[in-house]
């Protein structure tokens, strides 16, 4: 290593990984990059030796000590007991951002939307990706959705400095707060709170279903768009493809303490092994990571370059239409058509010129300091499996001989079925009682004593909720009928 190299991990990946990575090693060698590569073995080899994460645990140390880590796709291998590597990088090394560029290169690539130039940031540690699920009952599955004030203040303040740094005018918020009241209702909230800081930054928040359509019909009027981690993963999907091909996209994962860079597409075993695959996601992304790791002047002399190619009509399959394209070229092709461009710049497409602090400095996310919550615990919802009517239910809880705790209703998948019900509502095997007392708090003795009475009449309870007030605000939804 000598003295201006950045230490970087590397893993090749499974599918078209090894040859869209050597593509990329070629050009970033030809194009004078300054880097000191540790190359780790990840991915399908690796959970077939009996690794159920797809990563040895001595590859974390390699990882954690470079600057980034730059990866191809990998594949997970069919049936259960795997997890998603991906997920467990990001969530691992606390690479909280997923920011995702969707261009398209009109007229050299086909697209359905010229001018589209949309950036996602993706929110990448929470949400349904934490992977928490149950089985409830025989009948009933269930999924966590964890949303913290932590986590969307770092995600929404990465999204406003990335919108300052790269000149970009607007920050718009996709979340589902019309439904989902407390956990996206977080998000956006946060994102009001934020975007105050911001003001010379244009700021709309859509629901996610209708902020969906209009992405997919008019791109051209959003600019950066932040998101919780599910909506994110999926549109920045249809985003890239609209804008021309899923190939053409990379990404980066940024985190306090260090950076992924991969492109957003997966290792297309089918197309493996064939010099077919487009090597530009990864391309893309390794120009981010050269800007991370502060060597802006070679991301500027190859980002140019890929423009110049795509320009000339040099494109793989994916991309290659007869009357646009010039010539249909393979992966080792490309990148051969990149590194003789090197110093070139496009005529048509505009230039891009990457500047030294066009990385955001992690001490800009500072966490807004909170006050101390008062909390009170006001009632419970407990959880029971239970295969008869709501009614018999309601019964069998009166005979308890509760005195001080009333049963206020009885729901069933978030609908109230008791005391009033009608008969249209179908029910499941999971039903959820809310108990509470008029008016004063409860305490957890009283709780634990509620529970031991269900024991006793053999009512079957799987989950217990505590419902909170946090300084006089409910900390739960409450029941349609009660609001
Ligand atoms: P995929 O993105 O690998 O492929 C879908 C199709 O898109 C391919 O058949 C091919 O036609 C096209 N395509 C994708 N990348 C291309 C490229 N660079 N050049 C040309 N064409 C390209 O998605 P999939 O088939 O759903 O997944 C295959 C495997 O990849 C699975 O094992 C999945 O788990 C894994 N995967 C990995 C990552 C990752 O490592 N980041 C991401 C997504 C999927």
């Amino acid at each position: 290593m000598t003295g201006n190299q950045v230490s970087i991990t590397v893993a090749e990946g499974d599918g078209i990984g090894p040859e869209i990575m050597s593509a990329t090693l070629h050009i970033l060698k030809e194009a004078g990059a300054q880097l000191d590569i540790h190359q780790v073995e990840i991915g399908e080899k690796v959970y077939l030796r009996g690794q159920p994460t797809g990563i040895d645990p001595s590859t974390w140390e390699t990882i954690r000590h470079t600057a980034a880590f730059l990866k191809a796709p990998i594949t997970t291998p069919q049936g259960g007991g795997f997890k998603s590597l991906n997920v467990t990088i990001r969530t691992t090394l606390g690479l909280y951002a997923n920011v995702r560029p969707c261009v398209a290169y009109d007229p050299f690539i086909e697209t359905k939307h010229p001018g589209m130039n949309v950036v996602i940031i993706r929110e990448n540690e929470e949400d349904l990706y934490t992977g928490i699920e149950y089985r409830q009952t025989p009948d009933v599955y269930q999924a966590l959705k964890i949303i913290s004030r932590p986590g969307c203040e770092k995600i929404i303040r990465y999204a406003f400095e990335y919108a300052k740094i790269h000149g970009r005018k607007k920050v718009t918020c996709f979340t589902k707060d019309n439904i989902l009241k407390l956990t996206d209702g977080l998000f956006h909230k946060i994102y009001e709170e934020i975007g105050t800081e911001y003001p010379d930054i244009e700021k709309e928040h859509w629901i996610i279903d209708i902020g969906a359509a209009k992405l997919a019909d008019q791109p051209t009027s959003f600019d950066v768009i932040v998101m919780p981690n599910l909506y994110g993963d999926i549109l920045s999907d249809v985003a890239a493809q609209i804008a021309g091909s899923i190939g053409l996209a990379g990404s980066a994962n940024i985190g306090m303490h260090g950076a992924m860079f991969e492109a957003i597409h997966g290792s297309a075993p089918r197309r493996a092994g064939q010099n077919l695959a487009n090597p530009s996601g990864l391309i893309l992304a390794a120009i981010q990571m050269l800007v991370h790791i502060g060597q802006s002047d070679v991301a500027t002399r190859i980002h140019n370059a890929w423009l110049a190619t795509i320009e000339d009509g040099i494109h793989t399959y994916d991309i290659f239409k007869e009357n646009i394209s010039r010539q249909k070229v393979g992966t080792q092709e490309f990148a051969h058509a990149v590194v003789a461009r090197l110093g070139a710049k496009p005529h048509s497409l505009k230039t891009v010129q990457y500047g030294i602090l066009q990385s955001i400095s992690q001490s800009k996310l500072v966490m807004t300091p909170q006050e101390p919550i008062k909390k009170e615990l006001k009632g419970v919802d407990i959880w029971l499996e239970w295969h008869q009517s709501a009614e018999a239910l309601a019964q069998a809880i009166h005979q308890l001989g509760l005195s001080s705790i009333k049963l206020d209703f009885i729901s069933n998948r978030g609908v109230k079925v008791w005391p009033i019900s009608l008969p249209e509502t179908s029910c499941v095997d999971s039903w959820r009682c809310r108990f509470s007392r008029q008016g004063t708090s409860l305490s957890q003795q009283e709780i634990i004593q509620l529970l031991n009475q269900l024991i006793i009449h053999h009512l079957d309870f799987f989950q217990v909720h505590y419902l909170y007030h946090f300084n006089g605000q409910p900390g739960y939804t409450i029941a349609q009928e009660e609001q």
